[in-house]
């Protein structure tokens, strides 16, 4: 099969791009922002016109932490719903049978019937104000391809990761989520002789991560094994901790002492908890998945960091 990544050169872009010897028999092809600009139907025709494909991963996405959202939430709206639209049109213009197409887990409602949500929770009510653009941009994706299945037989397939982190994420200290956000302003404050190492919010939201590579190697099983014999949105998560917790861990791995560590609550909390389930998850996982604990993933992470330092994307 001959396979585009949108996104190519990003978080889990990258990650896909570390496991595809495993699927010798197919042709990944990668596609970034400097080859084609997915908000402008002109560079999307064009390029689909030369380059034919079967499959398609779509992760391409207007993306940033908390408080990017907070600052540009029509931005995240508006970029979202053009690259979402052109993408899609492209498939049906181009014919691409199958795909996987990248939501999160931000796009749940902020006050649900229920803790744990699920699946059937996506549109149940309206999503925390802080990401109301993106979340609502990353909802009509979840509408547009059920629709697309509907109305062409493709089998478009909505994964939703929740926060993902990892090695050729966004480590921009105001626009970047919070692991990597954390670990850049931390490591600055590290080579100061005073350096003070403030988290913002309570540190009591909680969250579930998920390590970018754990992510990839479950967006390929799901294309290409054929395990998931369905077309149905799909939670991809694991344990749930707290903003203070994880905090601390990346505190612990980047030889920092924990006694150090200040909350500036002034600072936003966002959606205190999204915590959502992965029952349906493991029902597809009949031979099991190895996660990536969070102390690993943070490590791995900290040392590409600290090697890629002078190459950081914005
Ligand atoms: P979210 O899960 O979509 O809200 O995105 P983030 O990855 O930005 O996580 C936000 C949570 O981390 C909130 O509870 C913030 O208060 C907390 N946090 C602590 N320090 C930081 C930071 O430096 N940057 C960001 N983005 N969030 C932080």
């Amino acid at each position: 099969m001959r396979i585009v990544v949108t996104g190519g050169n990003g978080l889990v872009g990258n990650s896909i791009k570390d496991i595809i010897s495993i699927y010798p028999n197919h042709a990944f092809t990668f596609i970034t922002r400097q080859e084609c600009d997915l908000s402008s139907w002109y560079e999307v025709s064009n390029y689909f016109v030369r380059n034919s494909f079967d499959y398609i991963i779509h992760l391409a996405a207007k993306v940033g932490g908390l408080f990017k959202n907070l600052d540009s939430n029509i931005e995240m709206f508006s970029e979202n719903i053009a690259i979402n639209e052109n993408v899609l049109k492209a498939c049906r213009q181009f014919n691409i049978k199958r795909g996987i197409f990248c939501l999160s887990s931000c796009i749940f409602p902020c006050n649900p019937s229920t803790f744990p949500m699920s699946e059937r929770a996506i549109h149940e009510s309206p999503p925390h104000p802080s990401n109301e653009g993106y979340a609502y941009a990353k909802r009509m994706l979840e509408l547009q391809c059920r629709l697309h299945n509907k109305a062409y037989g493709t089998e478009y397939i909505c994964l939703i990761p929740v926060n993902l982190y990892g090695p050729h994420d966004n480590f921009n200290i105001r626009d970047g989520h919070v692991i990597p956000a954390l670990m850049n302003r931390f490591h600055g404050e590290k080579a100061k002789k005073d350096g003070r190492f403030i988290a913002y919010g309570t540190g009591r939201a909680r969250r579930q991560f998920l390590y970018a590579p754990d992510f990839a190697r479950l967006i390929c099983s799901i294309l290409l094994d054929g395990t998931y014999d369905n077309t149905e949105p799909l939670i991809c998560c694991w344990r749930e901790t707290s903003i203070k917790q994880m905090v601390e861990c990346l505190a612990d791995v980047m030889d920092i002492d924990k006694n150090k560590l200040e909350w500036d609550s002034d600072k936003s909390d966002g959606c205190m908890r999204k915590t959502v389930d992965n029952y349906k998850m493991w029902r597809y996982l009949p031979d099991g998945f190895l996660f990536t604990h969070m102390r690993e993933g943070l490590k791995e992470t900290y040392s590409w960091f600290c090697r890629n330092r002078d190459n950081l994307r914005n």
